[in-house]
């Protein structure tokens, strides 16, 4: 005898849940049934070599005028995208990251599975495409890749070997040859991605209305000073704690702690929170990218560190380096520190010399 669910046959559980085991999937569909409407949302991610035009693109997306001039990404840059896709809308949200080789190293961080990359060309000499794809093969998981060869104005003779390319990383989905300053090619892209995003296969997973809720709030509420919306300028807003995500996840009715981690797991692919599980003993939920490549940022190019020729004792520095100088810097609590000190660990960015003592090879 086989087994017969009710309705619709096949409502796909996300793997995770499954991994958990008989109880888990049995709490996901228990949660189900009060209401679910199916993720829709996804990131898109733009990555190569700075000034290929990853900014450029973001810009024909939105039906901007590029004008030979864009001033250089600093950072990173989210813009929000919405697509109609039938009854339901799309929303796409663009990671645009800034090009400053230092900078290279922080976006690692945010390199996500269950995403969508569009990696931008142009034909440079010594563009190293490979260099990107394998970047992306292990951190984006099986995410679907767009290679776009840009400024195909000015470098009209540029290929890939796109067969070579192809086999090799799977997730390839296809090249578009275009120039964002002349428009040619991008009508034909912009179609092309509209149906990639329809594409994504975890936008159709069901959401359960308590994960929405958990979603929503902790995009939209400030989670220390609950009565106000988040702001660039609340020094809470910038992360939370481990305790408060799992209050708001008690309060939306998610107190099973494996589903808990699964809505984590998803809402950092989303871009959402930035949490990394497997970084022992952290238990910060970054909330706000930019706090989080800003602090790396300093401690790397420090003048401190260039002073001790890459050496880094995290207890006595880091309370200079990541001091409040102006209004406007991120607030650093130092209880935080040790978290950018695995951070960079994970990322290899530093080296443990000893017990106190950390080699950060790019401040050499
Ligand atoms: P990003 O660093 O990857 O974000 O690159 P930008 O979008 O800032 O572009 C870098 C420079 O190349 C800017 O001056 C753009 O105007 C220019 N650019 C972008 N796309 C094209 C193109 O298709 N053709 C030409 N000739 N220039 C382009
Ligand atoms: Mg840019």
């Amino acid at each position: 005898k086989g087994i017969f669910l009710q309705g619709n046959p096949f409502e796909n559980p996300p793997v995770e849940i499954i991994r958990n085991g008989r109880e888990a999937v049995i709490n996901y569909f228990r949660s189900l049934e009060d209401g679910k409407e199916p993720l829709n949302e996804v990131k898109v991610l733009l990555v190569g070599e700075g000034s290929a035009g990853k900014t450029s693109l973001v810009k024909r997306v939105f039906g901007e005028e590029v004008d030979g001039n864009e001033p250089q990404t600093q950072g990173i840059n989210i813009r929000k995208w919405t697509v109609k896709n039938g009854d339901w809308e799309i929303k796409a949200n663009f990671w645009d990251f800034g090009g400053q080789e230092i900078m290279h190293a922080t976006h690692q961080f945010f390199l996500s599975k269950r995403s969508l990359y569009i990696l931008v060309l142009d034909g440079r000499k010594d563009e190293k495409p490979e260099y990107w794809l394998k970047l992306i093969e292990n951190f984006g998981g099986d995410s679907p890749v767009l290679v776009v060869i840009n400024k195909i104005d000015e470098n009209p003779a540029f290929e890939l070997n796109r067969k070579f390319l192809r086999e090799k990383y799977r997730s390839i989905r296809g090249f578009y040859r275009l120039s964002c300053k002349s428009g040619e090619g991008t009508k034909d892209f912009l179609n092309i991605l509209v149906e990639e995003l329809k594409a994504v296969k975890h936008l159709e997973i069901k959401w359960p209305k308590s994960w929405f809720n958990v979603k929503s709030r902790v995009e939209k509420i400030c989670p220390t000073c609950p009565s106000i919306e988040v702001s660039d300028s609340c020094e809470h807003c910038n992360f939370i704690e481990y305790n408060e995500y799992k209050t708001i996840c008690d309060e939306e009715g998610i107190k099973n702690e494996s589903e808990q981690n699964t809505l984590v797991d998803f809402l950092h692919d989303l871009g959402i929170i930035l949490h990394f599980r497997d970084i022992p003993l952290l238990n910060t939920y970054v909330l706000e990218p930019q706090w989080v490549t800003n602090a790396v940022y300093k401690i790397v190019n420090s003048k401190e560190i260039a002073e001790s020729r890459g050496v880094l004792i995290p207890d006595v520095m880091l309370p200079v380096i990541l001091k409040q100088k102006t209004e406007t810097d991120y607030y650093y609590p130092p209880y935080q520190y040790g978290f950018f000190v695995s951070l960079m660990k994970k990322f290899e960015l530093s080296y443990d010399l000893d017990n106190s003592t950390v080699l950060l090879p790019a401040s050499l």
